[in-house]
């Protein structure tokens, strides 16, 4: 009974997209309060400057192909954490729960009966489309918005892209950008899909962020001579029409750098 007594809690806490500006405030408290945060790799540089100085900071990796520590070694991470800290962050990108193993983790600690919060992020989805201009839903174009993960479903198929429908959807595409070919595939084999609008975003709301347009089926040709990095999204569906006439928009706000004030007020 007495260890229970002394546990500490557990905050599952988003961390946005990478612009540290778009950290809620509620991560930031918890940031500034947590005795040890548990990150990984998709965590902006300048977010963990929230943390205390004398704060336990594990880097628990999951970069693809380079699992810093497995799935089952941080869910023992934590709980050990937990059993010598009063405040444990675990620190994913985005938000937890979607496409962050924020659930598994969850189910994990709440069965050991340690006292478990979750602080929702910006998705990647959200961030990427603010930086672009670039909305998700738009009266014209989409009523319906998809996230879909790149990676194949737990049975081995990617029958969830079978019924994807460009004409008044738009799908957002996690862990897309190695399997993009095979995704457009599938994606231009239904629905009249096959000449509607991509657009592949990556390091969204950073520096270093980049993007290219295409078509179903001329997005993974166009990627093939003028790669980029991960992470990347791939956003498909007519939304991506009005990125063509927020190119104007993005014009005047890189002009606008510097003299913000001027432009904006
Ligand atoms: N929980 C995260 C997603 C984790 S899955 C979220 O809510 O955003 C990892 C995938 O997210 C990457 O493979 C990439 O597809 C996407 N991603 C995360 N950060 C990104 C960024 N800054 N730019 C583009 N894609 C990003």
């Amino acid at each position: 009974m007495e260890a229970v007594r002394n546990r500490g809690r557990v905050a599952l806490v988003g961390a946005g997209p990478g612009d540290p500006e778009l950290l809620t405030l509620k991560a930031v408290r918890f940031l500034e309060q947590a005795d040890a945060v548990v990150y990984d790799h998709l965590v902006g540089s300048g977010i963990l400057h929230h943390c205390k100085p004398a704060v336990d900071l594990i880097f628990a990796g999951k970069e693809k192909g380079n699992h810093a520590l497995p799935q089952d070694k941080i869910n023992a991470l934590l709980a050990e954490l937990v059993e010598r800290h009063a405040l444990v962050v675990r620190l994913k990108g985005g938000d937890p729960f979607v496409f962050g193993r924020g659930g598994e983790e969850m189910e994990h600690l709440l069965a050991l009966g340690i006292e478990c919060e979750v602080v929702p992020g910006i998705t990647a989805a959200c961030g990427a489309a603010a930086s672009l201009g670039l909305p998700l839903t738009h009266r014209d174009y989409s009523s319906e918005i998809r996230f879909l993960t790149g990676h194949k479903r737990t049975d081995g198929d990617y029958t969830h892209f079978e019924n994807v429908d460009l004409s008044r959807q738009t799908c957002v595409v996690y862990m897309g950008l190695t399997i993009l070919p095979e995704i457009m595939r599938i994606v231009a084999g239904t629905a009249n899909n096959a000449t509607e609008p991509v657009c592949v975003i990556s390091h969204a709301t950073r520096n270093n962020q980049q993007f290219r347009t295409g078509t179903v089926e001329t997005i993974a040709a166009l990627l093939e001579s003028n790669p980029v990095s991960s992470p990347a999204l791939v956003v498909m569906g007519r939304v991506v029409h009005a990125l063509e006439c927020n190119l104007a928009w993005s014009a005047l706000r890189e002009a606008s750098q510097g003299r913000e004030e001027s432009c904006f007020r």
